[in-house]
């Protein structure tokens, strides 16, 4: 496996391959790496020739300083998981190679409008910006790809194909399935930082998602279910939404149909975010 830091290296690595007619795979991740991100690393491999994964954490998506401090990082872990997986060329670059004026804000920014600025982009603000910025750049270095991310981060996923739509990168994005642990709770780097009894109370999100798939009411009581299940098991609402799977959208009383249910809380202080297929019907 190929480790490199520096952008043109990493630039004329994934150019190489194109010129010998290999499709090139590519996951961008902020490390801290788990089985969610290895199913992403597999799906890569199966779907394409070469598989380029980046490890960099983000700065800019961050919108406080003390979560960025905290954000677990294992740089060595990250390095055997990738090369377990198959992954061909990890790349790592630096903070200022990446964001050459960081601290200060950097002048450039994708701007994602009205997208990022419900649920995730509402508890942070300059959130999707910040993800559009590093993943926009990310998939420049790269060059045309087939890059992969998870429908674990549902919003994020819709965040990126609109800026691949609107600034057409020539990037094929193919979103894979949550990975949960045994007992439901999706797998994501921030669980480590839940104390024993936090991780049981973080339960209550994937248990307010089934309880919500499992019968077809109107979307408001498919919210107030999941409201009341995340309140009794002792997880601090963000929101639970049920929206159109495409526009992101909140769904009426009127409509009917499959739908996305999203919901996000703090529990131990830790943000923790989750989402399933649920169907509605009209009242
Ligand atoms: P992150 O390192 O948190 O930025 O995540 C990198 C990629 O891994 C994103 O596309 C995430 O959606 C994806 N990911 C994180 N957790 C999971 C999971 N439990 N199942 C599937 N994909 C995931």
């Amino acid at each position: 496996m190929l480790e490199l830091s520096d952008i043109e290296e990493w630039r004329s690595f994934a150019s190489d391959q194109r010129a010998k007619g290999l499709v090139v795979g590519f996951v961008p991740t902020m490390g801290a790496l788990h089985a969610g991100h290895a199913s992403l690393f597999r799906a890569a491999k199966e779907h394409s020739d070469v598989v380029v994964a980046s490890l960099f954490v983000n700065p800019r998506q961050f919108d406080r300083r003390d979560d960025l401090e905290k954000y677990p990082r294992t740089p060595e872990r990250d390095l055997a998981l990738a090369l377990e997986c198959g992954v061909d060329c990890v790349v790592s670059p630096s903070l200022t190679d990446m964001w050459p004026d960081y601290p200060a804000p950097t002048p450039t920014t994708v701007s994602v409008g009205e997208l990022g600025e419900r649920f995730e982009g509402a508890g942070r603000p300059g959130h999707f910006d910040g993800v559009a910025s590093v993943v926009a750049k990310l998939f420049t270095i790269t060059g045309p790809c087939r890059s992969f991310f998870g429908e674990k981060d549902f919003q994020q996923l819709a965040v990126i194909r609109q800026i691949v739509r609107d600034l057409a990168f020539a990037v094929e994005v193919v979103g894979c399935p949550i990975v949960r642990d045994d007992d439901g709770l999706a797998l994501s780097s921030r669980n480590v930082t839940l104390s024993l009894a936090g991780r049981r109370r973080a339960l209550g999100l994937s248990h307010a998602l089934t309880a919500a798939a499992k019968v077809a009411r109107p979307a408001s009581i498919q919210r107030a279910v999941m409201h009341e299940v995340l309140e009794n098991e002792g997880v601090e609402v963000a929101y639970a939404e049920v929206v159109d799977p495409l526009t992101l959208l909140p769904s009426s009383d009127a409509e009917s149909g499959p739908r996305r249910a999203l919901v996000a809380g703090f529990v131990d202080g830790v943000r923790l975010l989750d989402n399933g297929p649920v169907s509605i019907v009209g009242s």
